[in-house]
């Protein structure tokens, strides 16, 4: 299982964290080890280098659930072998916050996957697949892995409308579209604490960030955003660790702190 194998990491920036290979072995030159972040047992989240993006992680005893892909095939292709290392077993669920590049290009390196978006997702997809293949390369993603990405953008098998209950063996999570916000299809993912001492989690995808402003493009719903943030501390309340899209893991106040600033930015 999960839990023990998982290396512990200092909080922090992404380019900050130490892997845990390095940091308590003798460094090689090689590639450094995968970072991965262990916020509740069998729940884990990393920051990947590239955007800074959040990948998370809940193991359940039937299913191994991954919460967004990257930013191309090839860091789908290493989060799946990272994954299974850390698991010893194969993803079986793949959830997709929304349709943006850095969480969507690397869904096809999990052909075996279930995958699940809100139920507007493929047709946002189908409408912005050369403007989310030419942000990603505006954002410095190599080009041809982003077309790469683009060309082999992966459907929903299993769309979700307000709100869909998995259960992955001993480990209940739900998805939930909390409104539109960051894009008109968020969806975000509860993990429910397994005993009175774990908090909650919740990967909130882009509609929480804490390493930057809030990116809000032309798809986003500004008028909207506050209330999806209002439902998504109701979802998790005070106690839950909420997992921001970019950046370090928050709490409730910060999420409500958040929303008031974005309420204020968007007159909403
Ligand atoms: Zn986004």
């Amino acid at each position: 299982m999960l839990i023990g194998r998982l290396p512990v990491v200092r909080p922090g920036r992404a380019d900050s964290v130490v892997p845990v290979d390095s940091a308590q072995n003798t460094p090689g030159p090689a590639a450094p080890a995968p970072v991965w972040e262990q916020l509740a047992p069998g729940v884990a989240r990393r920051r990947l280098p590239h955007l800074d993006v959040t990948i998370g992680l809940v193991v359940g005893d039937d299913g191994v659930l991954l919460v967004d892909t990257g930013s191309t095939p090839a860091e789908g292709a290493r989060l799946r072998d990272q994954a299974r290392e850390l698991t010893g077993r194969e993803v079986t669920d793949v959830v997709l916050t929304h349709g943006h590049f850095d969480h969507v290009f690397g869904a096809c390196a999990f052909p075996g996957a279930r995958v699940y978006g809100h139920r507007s997702l493929d047709a946002y997809l189908l409408r912005e697949r050369r403007a989310q293949r030419e942000a990603a390369v505006r954002h410095g993603t190599d080009a041809a892995q982003a077309g790469l990405g683009a060309e082999r953008l992966v459907r929903t098998s299993h769309p979700v409308g307000a709100e869909l209950a998995l259960d992955l063996g001993a480990r209940p999570v739900r998805l939930v579209h909390p409104g539109p916000g960051h894009t008109g299809h968020d969806l975000v993912v509860l993990v429910a604490g397994a005993s009175p001492r774990d908090p909650a989690v919740v990967f909130c995808g882009d509609l929480v960030e804490e390493s930057g402003e809030p990116q809000a493009g032309e798809d986003a719903v500004p008028a909207a955003w506050p209330a999806a943030l209002d439902a998504l501390l109701a979802l998790g309340g005070e106690t839950a660790r909420y997992v921001p899209g970019h950046g370090a893991v928050v709490d409730a106040r910060f999420v409500r702190a958040q929303r008031d600033a974005l309420a204020r930015r968007f007159g909403a």
